[in-house]
């Protein structure tokens, strides 16, 4: 699973246009139970339009369950 490193280097991605997908599929997964991030993503404007942007493109809860499951396997 993502730690609150890789968020904050994807952010830094983000910014710069060079996070796939994927790695803002895992900053949303990983805010949704890390409130450190939580907070820091409601103080950055940034991530919360990088949310915004995962939220326009939610995938069936099936499926984000699905992917929960096989980040935590990963990590
Ligand atoms: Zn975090």
């Amino acid at each position: 699973m993502k730690t609150c490193k890789d968020v904050e280097i994807i952010c830094t991605k983000v910014q710069y246009r060079e996070a796939t997908f994927v790695e803002k599929i895992k900053i949303r997964l990983h805010v949704l139970f890390c409130k450190t991030c939580k907070t820091f993503s409601k103080k950055n404007t940034k991530l919360t339009a990088l949310c915004s942007e995962a939220n326009l493109r939610t995938l069936p809860i099936e499926e984000k369950e699905k992917m929960k499951k096989k980040l935590k396997s990963k990590a």
